[in-house]
């Protein structure tokens, strides 16, 4: 064989352990050095982790250490970022954020897949993904905290929606993440006193007309009845197309509450495997049938992230630990037949079934050409699971949790993992609460983009009075947390909403720390303390019964995105414009330009002909022909503009003029002249 060889694993799941155990049975020492490079130093046992999300089993023995199931392998805890095929080596991360490079014979990738948040709008905002022992952890913890929050919640409505789930996704993972969360909290509902089985509501949605579409119908269908029979909303056929703090909605405008959101679907591939310059489909390498990479005889691609068929029945392998383990296998077989001169062997496996646990001691089970159904099928799973731990330290911890439950309650302490204050973002549709009315005040939020409006309930008949509109780049929120009271009115979204959210604590810490952030805060205070119109009631009273179509102006010029910097221009200085709409072909408001947006594009070095759409103020804030005169008089005064667009409605945003505040000040002026020279003169 020559010289000793480097074999380089980047992966340590199921494809990449299991390739690293048979290389290193299969060749002596001298003969190759095994490495194998994993993003942390155990493996993650995936199909166990939603029995600790259950409580089912402590999150121990999900981890598996990789040095001590693998010896005689080198394993480095290290990210690799990219893979140089043709020159042959791997590069990496080291331990100070270093870039190192290191050489190989053969390299195989096995890095898995990870979760995909960005598919649906709001879900990396507000949902859980159950990928890492993190993630189990963090959800088991969150799930634990629902139920704290809904025992001490006096509101009924609002207790309810601590207690609502919803897992979307009714693959494996939804399915048994599903099971799992609801024994859980129906199981240990009896410890809580104000606590009902009418306020529980876990919901599983599936986008298909039946759950599991890996297993037989009859299956699917026992699933099913068994799911609801355990008071699981079952709703299929419904693909969720957007995600909140508040819940899940679909296209059609229904909703589902959810004040725990898990998501099990959709798949992001790694970021080296996006650099690798091979055939993929759906994200995953395409490989020739003895799992090589087409083009290089010395990269082999194995697990979740390689798309390999099977030459068993000539179908793709699925993304399941089995395959995974197989292909681990048979792909390490390969490189030694390589090593040694032999012909390689395309993959093929006859798979031995397909196994489920769905909650309530059940389980679905195809195994070695049987079907079964309930507990004998979930004490299959169990079984087989146990057997197929890696280690007999880990199947002890694994049996003593499983025992420990059929004796005792599931365990409700739920210590907090790693759940330091941070900021995070929030997404929020239209229509939506971002807080009410006596909410206690936690967060403090930023506006990133979109609009929201301030609203109190009126004393005299208890409707909502839109007080004031925020715009990107605003905050709201400090006033109830600066004096630690309730929130005096509530936040709702106009627009799609992306805000930044920042903890109690974090805000207390950087506005203790920041003086200029804390002057800036006071005079934020100072000027909203009390509406404006305490102050001014006369004007007031003119504009609020005033119309907002008295100070419309027409957009009698405009600029279309598509315009160049020079026509920008021209149009504002020949026309002595302050200010421009930008609307599109389709009358759709697209932003401002104003003279400081050209002054900042000639120092940043503009030529004549740069589009006004890579320069021009997007997402302005706007007034809609219903908003009242007050409101968007106060808008502008907060905002100190001089004008504001009008639109038709937020979301067609079709352009039907603009005001100008100086309008509106004559018109206030012209009234209370005529009001204190009829009063002087008598
Ligand atoms: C909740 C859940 C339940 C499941 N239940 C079942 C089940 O019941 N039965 C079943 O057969 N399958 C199940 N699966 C699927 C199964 O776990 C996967 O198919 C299997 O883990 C895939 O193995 P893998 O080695 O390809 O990838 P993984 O196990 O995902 O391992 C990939 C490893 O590569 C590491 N990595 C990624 N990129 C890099 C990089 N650039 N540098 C270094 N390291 C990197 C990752 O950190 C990870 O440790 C489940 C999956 C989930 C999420």
């Amino acid at each position: 064989m020559g010289t000793k060889k480097k074999i380089k694993i980047i992966g340590g799941g199921f494809a990449g352990v299991k390739c690293a155990l048979t290389l290193r049975r299969k060749l002596k020492r001298e003969e190759a050095d095994i490495i194998l490079y994993n993003s942390e130093n155990y493996l993650v046992f995936q199909p166990l982790l939603a029995e600790v999300v259950g409580a089912s089993i402590s999150p121990d023995p999900v981890a598996v250490p990789l040095r001590q199931m693998l010896p005689g392998v080198y394993c480095r805890t290290e990210d690799i970022t990219k893979i140089d095929v043709n020159n042959n080596y791997v590069e990496y991360l080291g331990a100070e954020g270093q870039k190192g490079q290191m050489y190989y014979d053969h390299v195989v990738i096995a890095c898995g897949s990870s979760v995909n948040l960005g598919l649906i709008p709001g879900m990396a905002d507000h949902a859980f993904p159950l990928k890492t022992v993190g993630d189990a952890v963090a959800l088991r913890y969150h799930v634990m905290q629902q139920m704290e929050k809904a025992e001490i919640c006096d509101d009924a409505d609002r207790r309810r929606w601590y207690l609502s789930f919803v897992i979307v996704g009714g693959g494996f993972s939804g399915v048994e993440v599903a099971g799992e969360i609801n024994d859980l909290v129906r199981d240990t509902r009896k410890f809580f006193r104000n606590i009902s089985k009418e306020d529980i509501k876990v919901t599983l949605v599936h986008s298909r007309d039946q759950l599991l579409p890996e297993v037989t119908s009859n299956l699917r269908d026992f699933t099913k009845v068994k799911m609801e029979q355990a008071g699981i909303h079952v709703v299929l056929n419904r693909r969720v197309s957007y995600v909140t703090h508040e819940g899940v909605g679909f296209d059609d405008g229904v909703s589902i509450d959810g004040a725990t959101i898990v998501c099990t679907v959709g798949n992001a591939t790694s970021a080296v495997i996006q650099k690798l310059e091979a055939p993929k489909q759906k994200g995953r390498l395409v490989t020739l049938p003895d799992m090589r990479v087409s083009g290089h005889g010395n990269v082999w691609a194995i697990g979740d992230c390689a798309l390999i068929i099977n030459s068993y029945d000539n179908t793709p392998s699925p993304p399941t630990g089995q395959f995974a383990e197989r292909q681990g296998r048979q792909a390490a077989q390969n490189i030694v037949r390589v090593l040694r001169d032999k012909e390689t062997k395309p993959f093929r496996f006859r798979p031995l079934g397909q196994l489920c646990a769905i909650g309530g001691h059940n389980a679905v089970a195809e195994f070695l050409g049987f079907h079964i159904s309930g507990f004998v099928a979930w004490f299959l799973w169990r079984s087989v699971y146990l057997f197929k731990l890696p280690s007999f330290s880990h199947k002890l911890k694994v049996s003593f949790d499983w025992a420990w439950e059929i004796f005792y309650s599931r365990d409700l302490a739920h210590p907090k993992a790693n759940l330091t204050e941070r900021i995070s973002k929030s997404h929020f549709q239209p229509g939506d609460y971002v807080f009410n009315e006596g909410d206690p005040s936690n967060n403090f939020y930023i506006i990133e983009s979109g609009e929201v409006e301030v609203v109190r309930k009126t004393l005299e008949d208890g409707k909502e009075k839109v007080l004031a509109i925020l715009g990107p780049g605003d905050f709201f929120g400090e006033m109830a947390l600066l004096d630690n009271r309730v929130r005096s009115s509530a936040v709702r979204a106009r627009t799609q909403l992306e805000v930044t959210v920042m903890g109690k604590k974090v805000f207390e810490q950087i506005s203790g720390a920041l003086r200029p952030f804390r002057d800036f805060l006071a005079d934020a205070v100072k000027r909203r303390s009390g509406s404006m119109w305490q102050k001014l009631p006369v004007v007031y009273e003119i504009l609020n019964n005033q119309p907002l179509s008295t100070f419309i102006n027409p957009v009698d010029i405009s600029l279309d995105p598509e315009d160049s910097f020079e026509t920008a221009v021209s149009t504002l200085s020949s026309k002595e414009l302050d200010f421009c709409c930008v609307i599109d072909s389709g009358n759709k408001i697209r932003g401002i330009i104003t003279r400081t947006d050209i002054f900042r594009a000639v120092e940043s070095g503009a030529s004549p002909d740069m589009k006004v759409s890579e320069f021009m103020t997007e997402s302005p804030i706007v007034a809609t022909e219903n908003d009242s005169s007050t409101i968007v008089a106060a808008t502008m005064r907060d905002h100190d503009l001089k004008w504001i667009p009008v639109v038709d409605n937020l979301s067609n945003l079709y352009v039907q003029g603009y005001i100008r505040r100086d309008k509106m000040i004559n018109f206030v002026l012209a009234k209370f002249h005529k009001h204190h020279g009829s009063s002087g003169g008598s």
